[in-house]
């Protein structure tokens, strides 16, 4: 059995619905886990609707659609996991959280079965930490949001992931129709290091009055050949993920630089945090 033949995906919330389907669409079986029952109903749901618009849509048939609903298993136990070759862990983004499902799978899984993380912003090498041992076998893979649409996944080596890990996490990637592009494990990887500072560098641009939020947005579409302005897709995103992978950088790269910028501090404390409340920049509650 290769290592991509059974996923077992730890989380079923925005990341790990997108990464169970992907997985079963490519013809791996997949076992969607998540200790919260409303989160496995919802997966779900998505996958079934995700599926139906792909027939209507003439992406795949009936038929094809029907066999990756089958490739899903879900589960509401680590337990599950028992039968996979690779785990990919998408639970909230908490080191202590992540640690002990890493432990707890580890006594699960087989021998040669590899752990990943789909963390943003946590050390590989400190999950690695709670399997003493194999951390050789323990990788990040992180898929972008929404994983069904975007091709990258940033591979994170920790100090001692092996060079078969890498490849095996590679071929699995690429399995998923995905493109794998490696990184080393410092803070924020290659994505939020440069993304996060960017997206920073907006809201001191629109609190020292140099364009309003929509310029600032259009010019960075227009000029740069953004898709979405950096203000428009720090709502996206959540601002109070923005501020927090802000002060991850900033704590663990020590440098100034990274400090968050007032105004989305301000606007996190006032509850502000984009499209999941209604109203970050933008208020989306408007027509
Ligand atoms: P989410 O809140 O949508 O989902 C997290 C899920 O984990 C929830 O359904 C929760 O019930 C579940 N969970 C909590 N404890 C668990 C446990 N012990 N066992 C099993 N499931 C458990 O979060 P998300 O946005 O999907 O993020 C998941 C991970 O992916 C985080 O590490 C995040 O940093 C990372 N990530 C997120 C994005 C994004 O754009 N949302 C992009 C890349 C990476």
């Amino acid at each position: 059995m290769s290592h991509s033949d059974s996923i077992a995906v730890v989380g079923a919330g925005t990341m790990g619905a997108g990464i169970a389907l992907v997985g079963a669409t490519s013809g791996l079986k997949s076992i969607q886990i998540d200790v919260c029952e409303e989160a496995l109903g919802k997966a779900r749901a998505l996958h079934a609707k995700t599926l139906a618009r792909n027939v209507q849509k003439e992406r795949m048939t009936q038929a094809e659609a029907d066999a990756a609903a089958t490739r899903i298993e879900y589960a509401n136990s680590l337990d599950a996991a028992a039968g996979a070759t690779f785990a990919i862990e998408a639970a909230s983004e908490r080191l202590d959280l992540k640690k002990s499902i890493f432990a707890d799978l580890r006594s699960r899984l087989s021998e040669d079965a590899i752990l990943a993380t789909n963390t943003s912003s946590i050390s590989i090498t400190e999950i690695a930490t709670a399997v003493p041992g194999v951390e050789d076998r323990v990788i990040g893979m992180h898929f972008f949001n929404p994983v069904p649409v975007m091709k990258l996944v940033e591979v994170i080596r920790g100090l001692a992931t092996s060079d078969a890990t890498l490849d095996a996490t590679l071929r699995l990637a690429e399995s998923m129709g995905k493109t794998p592009v490696p990184a080393n494990d410092r803070a924020g990887f290659v994505s939020n290091r440069v993304l996060m500072p960017l997206i920073n560098e907006a809201f001191f641009a629109w609190m020292e009055g140099v364009a309003e939020p929509e310029h600032i947005d259009e010019i960075m579409k227009l000029g740069c050949a953004h898709p979405m302005g950096p203000l428009r897709l720090a709502d996206f995103i959540g601002l109070d993920v923005c501020h927090d992978i802000m002060m991850v950088l900033y704590r663990e790269l020590g440098d100034s630089k990274f400090f968050p910028c007032p105004l989305l501090r301000q606007l996190v404390t006032a509850g502000r945090l984009g499209d999941k409340t209604g109203h970050g920049v933008y208020n989306h509650s408007e027509g």
